[in-house]
């Protein structure tokens, strides 16, 4: 049995259902597990000192492409459009092979985790002929960190030629795709409590593949029990391509084909209209907000209080870093809130809204609010500590709940905990050695980009 207790907390933001706030108090876990919160010190194999320490449920990251951490800041990009933007990005991304995706998902998991995530789901679609096993480099990856993975199959069957965006060689048949699917869900989709290796069927967007690519994959995701994902209304531009090529808006067609419901979750969702809006309360369907990305690629501003009014369940999301161009959850919880500030005034949702939507949210999307999302006895000890003596956070505590959306954290955090395992400590990442990967990764950049840049 492994044991860890944490002892003399300032204050514990639960995010369970009554929102509470523990203060001057003890956890303790037992095997992954959540235990006890309460006035009694228990012994146990790793203690850490809480003094002064604001703990956090672990952050869940609801929609990222992790491969991107390696086309950041890139020049030539940086003031297109979606559109334009991955037009000329998949002539970069048709060079990954299973040492990008190590070495990318090596370094985007660990800023994560350095910034309190304890739960990466990652949307990989880009799955270039010949290119290995990119799938278990990201678990080879996600094993060395020790994080709580969401995999996806993502997928892409429309090249240029047949009216989309990517270039032939990254795309597949629908038989192709299929079969991968297949043999990747029952190698990774783990359904027991505590799992750490789950996975969804996660197709590019409705503008990058096939009808059949969308019904087969909302057909085979039913039948095996795994969760369907996609980009949905990030742009004009998508909802003028779905109208010309379909007649239809983009949420009127993916309920067509299948996908909608409580097993459904979009990314972005920034165009919906008043209907759509209510189409998503009445099913179930969620959506992952992304808010840095739909800033720098100027998307627009998703409807996230009247959603949040609506009861619509919402997550939150970093997204590809090459539109964010960081994987920081606590630096979208801030934005999020600055953002919704501007734009909504009153109505914005509180700081302590977006934590909600970075924690329980989040894990609703992925099906997982049983178990990761709050910090309460029975569920998986996955939490972050934040030491409030930080001189950036002198005399900004007083509401421990909205403090990362009203004030932010600037720097890692101190402890990151997944699975009742210490994954970050002062700030540092436990499972990997950062100037080595540093290095490794610059080598593998030089390939990678080679005269892309
Ligand atoms: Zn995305």
């Amino acid at each position: 049995m492994s044991t860890l207790a944490v002892n003399d907390i300032r204050a514990i933001v639960s995010c369970d259902m009554k929102n509470t706030v523990y203060e001057d108090v003890n956890l303790y876990c037992e095997d992954g597990l959540i235990k006890y919160i309460g006035p009694e010190k228990r012994d146990a194999d790793t203690v850490i000192d809480g003094k002064g320490m604001l703990c956090y449920p672990g952050l869940v990251n609801a929609h990222h492409h992790l491969y991107q951490v390696f086309s950041r800041n890139l020049p030539k990009v940086q003031n297109m459009e979606l559109f334009d933007w991955l037009k000329t990005l998949y002539e970069i991304w048709k060079n990954l092979n299973e040492d990008t995706i190590y070495l990318s998902s090596l370094t985007g998991m660990g800023e994560l985790m350095k910034n309190g995530c304890t739960t990466v789901f990652d949307h990989h679609y880009v799955f270039p002929a010949g290119a290995g096993d990119l799938i278990g480099a990201q678990a080879a990856a996600a094993d060395k960190l020790g994080v709580r993975m969401h995999f996806s199959r993502g997928s892409m069957d429309l090249s240029v030629k047949d009216g989309g965006l990517p270039p032939d060689s990254v795309v597949q048949t629908v038989d192709e795709i299929m079969k991968d699917s297949i043999d990747l869900i029952d190698k990774y989709h783990d359904t027991s409590f505590r799992s750490k290796r789950r996975i969804a069927l996660a197709p590019c967007s409705p503008f990058s593949v096939s009808e059949e690519l969308l019904v087969e994959s909302a057909k085979l995701a039913r039948e095996k029990g795994v969760r369907l994902h996609t980009h949905l209304c990030e742009t004009k531009d998508e909802e003028d391509y779905m109208i010309a090529r379909e007649g239809v808006r983009p949420l009127e067609y993916m309920e067509k084909v299948g996908w909608i419901g409580d097993d459904v979750w979009y990314a972005h969702g920034i165009h919906f209209n008043d209907a759509e809006l209510a189409r998503l309360a009445e099913t179930g369907t969620g959506v992952c907000h992304c808010p840095i990305s739909n800033m720098k690629l100027s998307s627009g501003i998703a409807r996230i209080p009247e959603m949040l009014h609506m009861g619509i369940p919402v997550g939150l999301g970093v997204d590809g870093s090459a539109s964010n161009d960081g994987s920081d959850l606590l630096e979208e919880i801030r934005v999020a809130f600055l953002l919704h500030r501007l734009n909504s005034s009153k109505d914005a949702p509180t700081g302590y809204d977006i934590l909600r939507m970075a924690t329980i949210g989040s894990a609703r999307l992925l099906g997982r609010d049983k178990e990761i999302g709050s910090i309460e006895t029975g569920k998986c000890a996955d939490f972050f500590l934040i030491d409030s003596g930080r001189t950036e956070l002198t005399g900004a505590c007083y509401d421990p709940a909205s403090v990362l959306g009203t004030v932010g954290v600037r720097g890692a955090v101190d402890y990151t905990v997944i699975d009742g395992e210490v994954t970050v400590e002062h700030g540092r990442i436990c499972g990997a050695d950062e100037e080595k990967l540093a290095a490794d990764s610059d080598r593998e950049l030089k390939r990678y980009l080679d005269g892309a840049v």
